[in-house]
């Protein structure tokens, strides 16, 4: 487990499954102890343990079972809260209330907004809770998820709105798959300085069976190849090298089929 300390509340990041994330949210004020999207009931459990506390709430970032497996049990463990989007209300386990972006959760001791990101399913929804972003399967280190219930459009739309996040917001993903994404980053996008920078050190990183995650928005906008048709000049020599239209919905949805099949 590796914990991150924020203004307000400690991140608790906690391995599960293959390449999972599940992050603990620890508010300092309060008894609040949240879990965004328990893909494993006994990890979590552990870890509440640990710090000694019991778990009071679950957020759900989508309904994919390696997001949402451990509600049941941890439910029945804690009599926790379940939150999830309001439009995911029927295929989210447990679930006890209902968010969207107008109606966000209102949890003691922690300031939380609610992005509703459609692309990798219909109702993906993101927390922010101040300088912290967890946003399941939309945004991943150096990549995105893939898009299978949305369109390509609203998928971009989705990213857009991460991208608009403070610069130096935490990006808490739900998996590791940052160097797999770094090679085909490296493939779609030379001469990226800051690119090759981050393949050293998460290269690094992942050698010294370390997280990369958190990443940042900034790193994200600098290096992810799905966020780089944001800027002008990648996405004119993006354009004239595979003879599309330079538009970014087009050079997102050119990167994400190259992807898909990869
Ligand atoms: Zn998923
Ligand atoms: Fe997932």
């Amino acid at each position: 487990m590796w914990s991150y300390q924020h203004q307000y509340f400690c991140v608790h990041q906690i391995p599960a499954l293959n390449d999972n994330y599940i992050y603990l949210i620890e508010a300092i004020e309060g008894n609040t102890l949240a879990v965004v999207d328990p893909a494993d009931a006994s990890v979590v459990n552990q870890a509440c343990k640990a710090l000694n506390k019991p778990l009071t709430h679950i957020l759900n970032t989508h309904h994919h079972w390696d997001h949402t497996d451990g509600n049941n049990a941890l439910k029945k463990h804690w009599g926790c809260h379940i939150i999830g989007a309001a439009s995911d209300a029927k295929r989210i386990p447990c679930m006890d209330e209902q968010v969207s972006e107008s109606c966000p959760p209102q949890i003691e001791g922690l300031n939380i907004q609610v992005l509703e990101v459609s692309g990798h399913t219909i109702g993906h929804i993101a927390y922010v809770m101040d300088d912290a972003l967890f946003c399941g399967d939309t945004l991943f280190g150096a990549g995105c998820g893939r898009v299978f219930e949305g369109t390509h459009e609203q998928m971009w739309e989705s990213l857009k709105k991460l991208a608009a996040l403070a610069d130096a917001t935490k990006v808490y993903c739900a998996h590791e798959y940052t160097l797999p994404n770094l090679r085909f980053a490296r493939n779609v996008d030379q001469h990226n300085q800051a690119l090759e920078e981050r393949i050293h050190t998460d290269t690094q990183t992942r050698m010294q069976k370390k997280p990369t995650i958190p990443s940042s928005i900034a790193l994200e906008k600098a290096t992810n190849p799905f966020l780089r048709p944001l800027q002008a000049e990648f996405m004119q020599n993006y354009a004239t090298q595979h003879q599309i239209q330079a538009n970014p919905l087009q050079i997102f949805t050119h990167l994400r089929l190259s992807k898909d099949t990869w």
